[in-house]
């Protein structure tokens, strides 16, 4: 089975190559894979910088709800600490007031558990920082190392410089400590409306690296925070919070995405200034950045999930087909689906593409693995055993898993009247089709084998009878069952006890790999390269957004197709979130939302092959 990620590479990273994805395994734990993360922490233990401890966080904004990415950085955070005996903690990065939600605090919390970490006691947010971030703040200007400026938003932009021009200094980057000290205590007492001034680091103004060139670290937004409420008129802005924060919980090893690495002088500048100083201990977190997930056939960037939501192109956050966290367990995609797929894809330092089958192959092989096999017909019609009784019935068993026979048997009823799939017959079949036709032999799975008779059809040409008879000799499991061998070999089951439910057959959300890439459909496969407009350049998704084609416009209309089939009676009474193999199908999950005894919703996670022919299982 091939399950290579399909990687692209932009240019300027070719040099670099990802970290080779670890060899298909099914269900078991990895045993772990080089990385360079995984090597600069042995070193670190191997050199005692950390004296051995291994401190990771995990720091979502609380602004929405996580997605498939959010599982790569869950899962290499809470990893790598794992790994060494160490520590992850949830930090929640709220340091925005007006985009901020507690609903979303608890839907992050609840879907980091359910991919299996724990954050023990580690639970924090930045804004439990508000207090020392200000006295840090009030410390910077003391030392002169930071000054209100008065600049307008638009005044600032225009004297910060380019790339090949040093930016230009403010008339307020001389007002002394004194007047600075004044003007900050007043902007923190709400004197100021919003926008009046901003507290700036004073660094250097002509370096080469943008983020250098006197940073804003505190602005005026007069809005109620969901956790501090009106205690503040003044937040503090991301590169200042997020260090110190590292620095406050004594984070060693602090991994975010590529595009941070150009904040990374300022991310040491502030705490090494701050450690110098004596207000944060030392030894000091280290910041590593390693490339985003992308990946084919969704959107990830939190404006586009929420435009499908907002605009009902999707049921909602938790609808199957949504890459978020929530959606994926509605799916039927396990946790451990997750972990595998992480491993799978490993950690590298250079943007790439990773195609939709390689996490549907991961989940495949974890459901392949946990989920005990029924049966459902989704298309039914009915076959009629023409020799067998009229009222009678007998059992037949079928191993629930088979590669797994400690799972037991379960007893299944074969009678007269029974539903096989439509496509199981065929009137006049086609070359190497081996199931029923006219003369036609095929073993009923675990049962009998039964000879095509004849069938019926309705006025319109539908066939809607298939007639048979059994072998009684061929029972599967009774000796010399076995002598006589049939080519086909179809599921069925009993009309009697057979229960009707509704199945939501899912599929991808978009019909495309890269959904608003401008190139015609099917100009491009995700075996080639793609273009650099597709690529998310150092995470930052909505840059292509301007020169593209509607996202929208990709949706794969045949996303979602809800059907009613039979299942067998145990399907029926399984509790939400049960995953089975519907045999010869893929593998469903009991709906956690609408699933009720004796109202059995099933959802399809994935098909049992890859219908979008790359990695066929
Ligand atoms: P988005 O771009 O979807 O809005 P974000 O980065 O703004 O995501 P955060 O809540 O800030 O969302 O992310 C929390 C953590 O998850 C960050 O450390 C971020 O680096 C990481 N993360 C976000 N998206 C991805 C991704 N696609 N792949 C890997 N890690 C990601
Ligand atoms: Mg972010």
């Amino acid at each position: 089975m091939d399950v290579r990620p399909v990687l692209f590479m932009n240019k300027t990273s070719m040099k670099e190559p990802p970290t080779p994805a670890a060899p298909p395994r099914a269900g078991a734990p990895a045993a772990p894979a080089p990385n360079f993360l995984r090597t600069v922490i042995a070193e670190d233990n191997r050199t005692g910088k950390y004296e051995g401890r291994v401190v990771t966080r995990f720091p979502p904004e609380p602004n929405g709800y996580l997605h498939y990415g959010h599982a790569k950085s869950i899962a290499l955070n809470f990893g790598l600490a794992a790994e060494n005996g160490g520590t992850c903690h949830l930090r929640y990065d709220d340091t925005n007031p007006l985009k901020e939600d507690v609903e979303f605090e608890d839907a992050i919390a609840a879907s980091v558990r359910w991919l299996g970490y724990d954050w023990g006691a580690h639970r924090y947010h930045a804004s439990d920082y508000y207090g020392d971030l200000y006295r840090f703040a009030e410390w910077f200007v003391s030392q002169g190392l930071a000054y209100v400026d008065s600049q307008s938003a638009d005044e600032m932009r225009r004297s910060r410089g380019t790339l090949t021009e040093p930016g230009r200094p403010s008339a307020s980057r001389d007002r002394t400590v004194i007047e600075n000290l004044d003007l900050l205590r007043r902007m923190r007492a709400g004197e100021f409306p919003d926008g009046a001034h901003v507290l700036r680091l004073k660094i250097d103004m002509a370096s080469p690296n943008l983020n250098l060139r006197d940073p804003a670290i505190y602005r005026i937004r007069h809005a109620t925070h969901h956790r501090t409420g009106d205690a503040w008129c003044i937040y503090p802005l991301y590169d200042y919070t997020h260090c110190i924060s590292d620095a406050l919980e004594r984070i060693t090893h602090s991994i975010c995405t590529l595009e941070f690495q150009d904040h990374r002088p300022l991310y040491d500048w502030v705490i090494d200034k701050l450690a110098g100083g004596g207000l944060l201990e030392r030894p000091l977190p280290q910041q590593y950045e390693f490339a985003r997930l992308n990946l084919t056939y969704v959107v990830l960037s939190k404006r586009k999930l929420i435009q499908l939501v907002e605009q009902g192109h999707v049921d909602g956050w938790d609808d199957p087909r949504m890459p978020t966290l929530v959606g994926a367990r509605r799916r039927g995609f396990t946790p451990e689906g997750f972990r595998l797929f992480a491993e799978r894809i490993g950690v590298s330092k250079s943007d790439s593409w990773i195609d939709m089958s390689v996490l549907e192959q991961a989940m495949r092989d974890d459901l392949n693995a946990s989920a005990e096999r029924r049966v459902a017909v989704l298309d039914p019609i009915r076959l009629v055993v023409e020799n067998y009784p009229e009222g009678g019935f007998e059992s037949t068993h079928a191993p629930n898993h088979p590669q797994q026979p400690e799972l037991g048997q379960r007893e299944r009823r074969f009678a007269r009247e029974l539903w096989i799939e439509r496509d199981d017959f065929m009137e006049a079949p086609s070359k190497g089709y081996f199931r029923l036709a006219p003369g036609a032999e095929v073993r009923l799975r675990y049962a009998f084998i039964v000879r095509c008779t004849g069938f019926e059809k309705d006025a319109d040409g539908n066939v809607t009878v298939v007639r048979c008879t059994y072998d009684p000799a061929t029972k599967s499991g009774t000796p010399g069952a076995e002598a006589r061998k049939v080519k086909g070999n179809i599921h069925w089951h009993a009309v009697d006890d057979a229960v009707p439910a509704e199945v939501r057959l899912y599929d991808r959300l978009f019909r495309v790999p890269f959904p608003g890439a401008r190139l015609p459909h099917g100009a491009r496969d995700a075996s080639e390269p793609a273009p650099t407009h597709a690529i998310a350049v150092a995470g930052d998704e909505d840059a292509e957004d301007g020169a593209e084609r509607d996202y929208l416009d990709d949706l794969n209309p045949d996303s979602k197709r809800v059907i009613r089939a039979y299942v067998e009676p145990a399907l029926a009474t399984a509790p939400p979130e049960s995953r089975f193999q519907f045999e010869r199908h893929g593998y469903f999950v009991a709906d956690l939302a609408d699933h009720a005894a004796g109202r059995p919703v099933y959802n399809r996670a994935v098909p049992l092959k890859d219908p979008w022919g790359r990695a066929g299982g």
